[in-house]
């Protein structure tokens, strides 16, 4: 293989991470550590794509950074830090943006969704998000990319800039000593096999639910407490109709289809399973199994996670020292970036 196996991937600190970000993101992120080796990244560049109150925005750098670890995640064994920390990110992202086109860009349904109807006034960064995404992984030569299902079109834009920048610098790349066939860049794979890839709103089954979300009872919070956790899925928006004992059954009903996915994913099954548990209950029975089986796989998390935001300081430390790993790999690749694209640099000690 041209290209060493190497997991990528990021969340940003927006605000409230939530079920949505735990099962389609950080419990693969948590997985993978078995197989691959791993770089897990705050991505708090992005996160400024959209105004974010600077006090805040520190102290949710350390929350996801915190969530990180409380959920299994190893910073020795593997890579844990903040993307602002690694300078390589916007460097090689500004050469993404001159090898990416604009129409490329235009295509992109987060850019639409976020800038809304007023789009003369998003960002320029919003707009560009995807190539410093692109960058994020290339950086490294990452070659898989666990992400929810929503992220999955920004993986193709990401795959066709590792293209073009391969095609566009064939010659460049055969004379630094690249192999031009294989490509100076690999072609970075989405892992969205998980077993909810697309969490929904519990107000709304058609939409995804997101930190964004201005409803506090459209997502269950990894900080929220028991109660709150119970009176979140009691209010759920759900159907008349019991549950169906097929899956087959959960076509047409967003909402039941996505209560149930969610419970199958944290209980480890399938939604068959789960149907065979329950089909023919009523909501009134199913949703108090749901929040207890919420809190029964959130509690021991949040409670890391309070315990590790008690010391910001140690929170630092890890990415510091995270930083520092990263940013060694990063610099040799944005070292051989410049010397292909035709830049002059200066001899540094590597
Ligand atoms: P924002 O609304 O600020 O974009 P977000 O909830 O989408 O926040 P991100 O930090 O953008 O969170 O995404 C982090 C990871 O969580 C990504 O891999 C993304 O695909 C995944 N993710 C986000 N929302 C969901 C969801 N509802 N279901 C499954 N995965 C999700
Ligand atoms: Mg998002």
């Amino acid at each position: 293989m041209a290209f060493k196996p190497l997991v990528f991937s990021g969340v940003q600190p927006t605000g409230n991470l939530h079920l949505g970000n735990y099962l389609g993101a950080i419990k693969r992120f948590v997985e993978m550590q078995e197989t691959h080796d791993c770089i897990y990244c705050v991505v708090d560049e992005h996160a400024i794509t959209v105004w974010q109150d600077p006090k805040e925005l520190k102290k949710q750098i350390r929350e996801v950074t915190a969530a990180f670890l409380a959920a299994g995640i190893d910073p020795k064994a593997h890579i844990v830090f903040n993307q602002s920390q690694v300078s390589e990110h916007a460097e090689l992202a500004w050469v993404f943006n001159c090898v990416a086109r604009m129409g490329w860009l235009n295509r992109m349904t987060q850019f639409k969704e976020k800038a809304g109807k007023d789009r003369e006034n998003a960002s320029v960064g919003l707009f560009a998000y995807p190539t410093l995404m692109a960058a994020d992984i290339l950086v490294y030569r990452a070659t898989h990319v666990p992400v929810g299902e929503d992220q999955k079109q920004h993986l193709e834009l990401a795959r066709d800039i590792a293209g073009k920048f391969n095609n566009d610098f064939r010659d460049s790349i055969a004379a630094n000593g690249f192999d031009p066939e294989a490509g100076f860049f690999p072609q970075p794979e989405p892992l969205t096999q998980g077993p909810a890839p697309r969490v929904m709103s519990l107000r709304d089954g058609t939409k995804k639910m997101s930190k964004s979300d201005p409803s506090d009872y459209s997502r269950i919070n990894l900080t929220d407490d028991q109660d709150t956790i119970a009176q979140k899925v009691r209010k759920a928006r759900t159907d008349p109709e019991p549950l169906p004992s097929e899956v087959e059954g959960l076509k047409e009903r967003a909402d039941a289809d996505n209560l149930v996915t969610i419970y199958a994913a944290l209980a480890n099954k399938t939604k068959a399973e789960v149907l065979a548990d329950f089909g023919g209950a009523q909501f009134s029975v199913f949703k108090p199994a749901l929040a207890d089986l919420a809190v029964s796989v959130l509690s021991p998390i949040n409670e890391r996670m309070r315990h590790l935001m008690a010391d910001p300081a140690h929170i630092d430390d890890v990415l510091a020292d995270g930083s520092e790993r990263a940013g060694r790999i990063a610099r040799k690749v944005m070292d051989d970036v410049k010397d292909i694209v035709g830049f002059l640099r200066s001899r540094r000690d590597r």
